[in-house]
């Protein structure tokens, strides 16, 4: 699947988690992933609800390793 690098935000913190933004299918919010993002502690809870709004819905990558990324990078998955 082809996938488009861009920066959400200026922070350049170290990176603790990886959001995933997923649209809603068949009445799931666990749908097709729309894009995902790293994010640092203090971006979290923005990231959760501002930088990942409605119809998206986010979710904790927790098998993905942060380390070596930055909060903000994101990836646009097309
Ligand atoms: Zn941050």
């Amino acid at each position: 699947m082809p996938s488009t690098a861009r920066r959400i935000g200026t922070c350049t913190q170290p990176a603790t988690i990886l959001l995933e933004a997923r649209h809603p299918a068949d009445g799931l919010a666990y749908g097709a992933l729309e894009f995902s993002v790293y994010v640092c502690d203090g971006h979290a809870h923005a990231a959760r609800t501002e930088w990942i709004a409605p119809p998206l819905t986010p979710f904790t990558a927790i098998a993905e390793p942060t380390a070596g990324h930055q909060c903000g990078e994101a990836n646009d998955l097309n």
